[in-house]
């Protein structure tokens, strides 16, 4: 069967040329530990120093600034936690968005048990945070302001240099999840005025169980969560993995080589399958900002289907893609992201993702449209809230 991947935005296939490097350090001769002074050490810590350098390059930091974790959560957790307790004698206030990612959302939840104070930030329809909103929520017992460069759900791009040159002004360090937007639009710390950012390896053709947290220099922070040796300058003990790490490296050059005109190319097949799904599809709605959106990310409401019918239903026809109401520990609950932008419950079910990658083409775009069709008919005859909607056929 034809396989068609449309979920870029779960994960993405690893890099044919990032796994040729991971590959050399998993075999061989290339298995040291950086921590070790000998000839096997001394391979690891250069490959350590290398992937460390290219990402620093690519983000615009400095090497010292850069620590490898484990994955995009655990990035996000260890800032917002080194963060607030590092300053927790300045103040106990925390500003973060409603439409986080639940790395960001559980941990701030974890710290309100603890004795911080949260603001959860509203969005509008687009799932855009609103300066002005960011700016009112500060108080004298503001120490950490965490928003997303771009939402994962709906791909809406939040206005982050601004929020950056506030937080600046008044000294507040500001956290950065840009797992999504990587490699898809210009991501510079200083452009956007972060202290701390988030990356994940499987976000951009890396590999899965690798992160990164940047920490500008001179930032009150300090790491609180894992206590062990000495590695990435004491700031996250465990022996570094190395072929993951290589592959991070890897792979975040690519995608920094590549950003302009594979955005472009992007989003010509986003734009297109956009317009199409809108002409084509009565009741449905494109979710998230029409313009400032990743160059990859479709999304949409489908009125009276359920999200689940649609994906399964394509997933038989070979298309993988996203539906926002995930069932999560067997209750199907709709998207905190879809819900906090004002949609209903049932409107939020009817909730579609699709994210394209590199290997996607025109074809791909027209093969969803033409099965789509047929779905989208069957689902919405079997649908009681089709026919309730219509006062002129009664439901039989
Ligand atoms: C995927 C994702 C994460 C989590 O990254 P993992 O490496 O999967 O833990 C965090 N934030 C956002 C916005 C994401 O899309």
């Amino acid at each position: 069967m034809r396989r068609i991947y449309f979920d870029h935005s779960a994960t993405t296939p690893v890099h044919p040329l990032v796994a040729r490097e991971m590959d050399h350090f998993l075999t061989g001769d290339n298995f040291g530990n950086p921590s070790s002074m000998h000839y096997f050490g001394r391979i690891a810590l250069n490959a350590l120093d290398e992937a460390r350098e290219k990402v620093a390059r690519a983000i615009g930091a400095s090497t010292g600034e850069i620590i490898f974790t484990s994955s995009g959560t655990e990035s996000d957790n260890m800032a917002i936690h080194g963060a607030a307790y590092t300053n927790r004698r300045r103040g106990n206030h925390i500003i973060t968005s409603a439409v986080e990612h639940h790395a960001v959302l559980h941990t701030v939840r974890a710290l309100e048990s603890h004795g911080f104070d949260v603001t959860i930030l509203p969005v509008d329809r687009y799932g855009m945070v609103d300066i002005n909103d960011v700016e009112a929520a500060i108080t004298d017992k503001t120490i950490l302001i965490s928003v997303m460069h771009a939402n994962n759900e709906v791909g809406t791009i939040m206005p982050i240099a601004e929020i950056g040159r506030l937080a600046q002004e008044r000294r507040i360090t500001f956290h950065v999840d840009a797992v999504q937007s990587f490699g898809k639009i210009p991501v510079n710390v200083d452009d956007l005025g972060v202290n701390l950012l988030s990356l994940a390896g499987h976000k951009f053709y890396g590999p899965k169980g690798v992160g990164m947290l940047y920490v500008r220099k001179g930032t009150p922070w300090k790491q609180t969560m894992l206590y062990g040796g000495a590695q990435e300058h004491m700031r996250r003990a465990g022996t570094e993995n190395i072929p993951a790490i290589v592959g991070f490296g890897k792979a975040v050059e690519l995608a920094v080589e590549k950003i302009d005109e594979e955005s472009k190319r992007l989003i010509t097949l986003r734009d297109r399958m956009i317009k199409e799904v809108l002409d084509r599809f009565p009741h449905v709605e494109l979710t998230g900002h029409p313009n400032l959106r990743l160059p990859n990310h479709v999304s949409f409401v489908f009125r009276y289907i359920e999200g689940e019918s649609m994906l399964l239903s394509l997933d038989m026809r070979g298309i993988a893609v996203s539906s926002g109401s995930a069932c999560t520990s067997g209750s199907l609950e709709p998207s905190h992201v879809l819900l906090s932008m004002g949609y209903p419950h049932e409107v939020a079910h009817g909730s579609l993702r699709l994210t394209l990658g590199k290997d996607n083409t025109e074809e791909d775009v027209e093969y969803f449209l033409d099965v789509m069709e047929p779905i989208v008919t069957r689902l919405r005859a079997m649908s009681p809230l089709m026919r309730n909607s219509d006062a002129n056929i009664p439901a039989e």
